[in-house]
């Protein structure tokens, strides 16, 4: 039976072709097992063997311990030991697991109202709204700040949530090259002129959407240039801090914060409670006016269940850790360690001759295995060195540039990351991965 229904096509039948589906099984089969216990340092694996073609496993119920460089765990906040799970386990005590209701009935409780101060107070922003989910956030928001009538210019490499919201916005959408100042100008000034005098601005108005931090490429956006841009082309400014807020800047506030600009540039962040605080969720901020007009028309919070209390509990914690208001000097303590381990980690691949992409403070490291096929067998070899990492290939990439993404975090010791090195260099040789080795091109 291959699924046809009454003549229908099966409903699988256009999801992938024959060698999408083969390499899925192959990367599955081997580093996406489902695991048990906090994904914190370490990360433990269900074991199992894969039953080939027909996409199903064995699991013989034993598992293995990995040293983990795959999970988004910036500042270590996902370990279950400590005040984090304390705080989140007070929360559940005291206000339960569900609100009941969505924020915009009677699922607002008062610890979302302080979280929100929080969290705006944070990164430096005069309101701000939690969303339960990070995609959700951004799959919501667009469709409250921008209409068919406006444009919306995005970053080519921008997260799968932007473009799904920016598209149901309904708004035109255009693509600029990745960080490329130039075709964004280019791009600024056709859609400013458009055959018209220069005046006339065709669009009502112009959101420039971008990520604070690329996690597929390490790379950061130029956001000084983007702030002289905002104010010659009078564009809103939106960026999506998923991956820098809490992780970059001397005092982890973001890309603001790394690049020391004030926040006043940006109109919209957005970011997202996973990566960095070890929580769930995402968060918008802004000044009031669009805080309270995204509170009042999006769909994402109106029509959908509150944030969970204990959530509000991990990030009360991670945050007043962050900033020092509770366990001084643990905070900048952790700051310091991802940044060491993020420069100690790229500078010894370089040093081993392997490509690896972004700048030299990204907590996200990713190493060019180049083709598809070699991405099973890098998962491969490094789970039976007991280390789990995430290989990315096409479609998140070109077909030629499949990659593995080390991410740090600042659980991890140096002696882990010597760890690392070894059995990445070894495997390095083994697949022929480092630069001039043949096969490996920097193209
Ligand atoms: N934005 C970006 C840039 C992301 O990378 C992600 C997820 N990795 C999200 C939004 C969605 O966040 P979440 O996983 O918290 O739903």
């Amino acid at each position: 039976d291959l699924g046809e229904h009454d003549g229908y096509a099966p409903l699988y039948s256009d999801f992938d072709s024959f060698y999408i589906r083969r390499l899925q099984h192959r990367i599955r089969d081997c580093f996406s097992r489902p695991t048990v216990g906090v994904p914190g340092r370490y990360i433990t694996l269900i074991n199992r063997s894969s039953n080939d073609y027909n996409n199903t496993f064995t699991e013989d119920g034993t598992t293995t311990s990995c040293l983990n460089l795959s999970s988004y765990n910036y500042l270590g906040f996902a370990q279950s030991v400590g005040q984090c799970t304390d705080a989140a386990e007070d929360y559940i005590n005291e206000y339960g697991i569900s609100s009941g209701a969505s924020r915009a009935t009677t699922g607002t409780l008062d610890a979302h109202v302080l979280c929100e101060d929080v969290v705006a107070d944070f990164v430096g922003k005069e309101s701000s709204m939690l969303f339960s989910m990070g995609y959700g956030t951004n799959a919501s928001i667009f469709s409250s700040l921008v209409d068919k009538n406006c444009l919306v210019i995005s970053d080519e490499l921008n997260h799968a949530s932007i473009r799904f919201g920016s598209r149901l916005s309904g708004a035109v959408i255009k693509i600029f090259k990745h960080n490329d100042m130039h075709d964004l100008e280019k791009l600024l000034r056709e859609q400013i002129s458009q055959g018209q005098p220069r005046t006339h601005r065709p669009w009502k108005k112009i959101l420039l959407v971008v990520e604070g931090l690329y996690s597929m490429e390490g790379t950061m956006t130029n956001l000084p240039r983007l702030v002289e841009l905002r104010k010659k082309y009078k564009f809103y400014l939106f960026v999506d801090e998923a991956h820098s807020v809490g992780a970059m800047g001397p005092r982890g506030r973001g890309v603001c914060d790394y690049f020391s600009i004030d926040t006043s540039n940006v109109d919209i962040l957005m970011g997202t409670l996973t990566k960095s605080f070890g929580a769930t969720g995402g968060f918008v901020a802004a000044d009031k006016a669009i805080i309270d007009r995204i509170r009042l028309t999006n769909m994402g919070s109106n029509y959908a269940e509150a944030m969970s209390p204990p959530v509000l509990g991990q990030i009360f914690s991670s945050l007043k850790t962050i900033t020092g208001e509770i366990n001084p000097g643990e905070g900048d303590e952790r700051l310091q360690r991802l940044a060491f381990n993020s420069r100690y980690l790229r500078l010894g691949l370089k040093r081993l001759g392997f490509i690896v992409y972004g700048i030299d403070d990204s907590p996200i490291i990713p190493l060019l295995l180049y083709q598809p096929s070699k991405m099973p067998a890098f998962s491969r070899l490094m789970l039976e060195k007991k280390i789990a990492v995430v290989v990315v290939g096409y479609p998140a990439t070109p077909l030629t540039s499949s990659r593995v993404r080390f991410c740090l975090s600042s659980s991890l010791t140096k002696a882990d990351l010597d760890e690392l090195l070894a059995a990445t260099n070894e495997i390095g040789d083994k697949i022929c991965l480092k630069y001039g080795s043949g096969i490996a091109s920097d193209s």
